[in-house]
């Protein structure tokens, strides 16, 4: 059985209060990883609290002249163990094409950051019917063979601030999953997560997690609340049972 992954990707927010205190929910678990996103100010402090964190882009060269960039060698120097790849946010504000995704996903790997890659369709694609060949365009250019993490984040989905945008159900996110896992090469499809994002929260963790190839979740909104975090770690480690 894979072991589950609950990622927090804090975005543009500050670190919740008593993020960093030894108790948090931010902390490494027994049965289910933790991982926590922050922005780069934070990533410091997550490390020195011994919270698995990992910056939400890097960029692929290891240093040079890119102003407002932060390379991810420079983030595995600091103590990072993960890397968050192609979101949504990155791909739609940044212009960050699969191809560019792909090249920061090898980057990580080389200098020894996990990735986890983000992956998933617009509304507007979702209703042009076009979700299985835009997932199959993004992962393309993957090193799929290579130990990676991959989260199915359908864009609709994000929350983005709106507590009431609608999650995918269990039943369509598992469809996705399934697709997602019968795409990857056959000594892949067992032990590669593959999480889902998009408005996960309290109400619907348990369902979503339960499915059979949901193997954790990538949570904005819900990530910097604390207490609502703590449950839906709680949920997967039931589920580990
Ligand atoms: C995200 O942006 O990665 C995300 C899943 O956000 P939320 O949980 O708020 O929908």
């Amino acid at each position: 059985m894979r072991k589950y992954l609950i990622a927090a990707n804090w975005k543009m927010n500050s670190a919740p209060e008593g993020a960093f205190d030894p108790e948090s929910p931010y902390q490494t678990h027994a049965d289910v990883d933790v991982v926590v996103f922050p922005t780069y100010l934070d990533l410091r402090d997550c490390i020195e609290a011994k919270i698995l964190s990992g910056p939400q882009y890097g960029h692929v060269e290891e240093h040079g002249a890119h102003t407002g960039d932060v390379s991810l060698k420079m983030c595995k120097d600091l103590g990072c163990l993960y890397a968050l790849c192609g979101h949504s946010d990155r791909r739609g504000e940044h212009g960050e094409t699969s191809e560019q995704v792909a090249a920061q996903v090898i980057a990580a790997l080389e200098c020894e950051l996990h990735p986890i890659v983000c992956l998933g369709e617009t509304l507007k694609e979702k209703k042009a019917g076009k979700t299985e060949d835009v997932i199959k365009a993004m992962m393309a250019p993957l090193p799929l063979e290579s130990d990676l993490t991959i989260a199915y984040e359908p864009v609709w989905a994000i929350s983005r601030g709106d507590p009431n945008t609608p999650a995918a159900t269990p039943e369509d996110a598992q469809q996705m999953h399934a697709l997602i896992r019968s795409m990857l090469p056959d000594d892949r499809k067992e032990q590669t997560r593959i999480l889902y994002g998009g408005s996960m929260k309290l109400e619907n963790a348990e369902a979503l997690l339960g499915q059979i190839d949901i193997d954790g979740g990538l949570i904005g909104g819900a990530s910097l609340k604390p207490d609502q975090f703590a449950l839906i770690i709680e949920a997967a480690s039931k589920l580990s049972t």
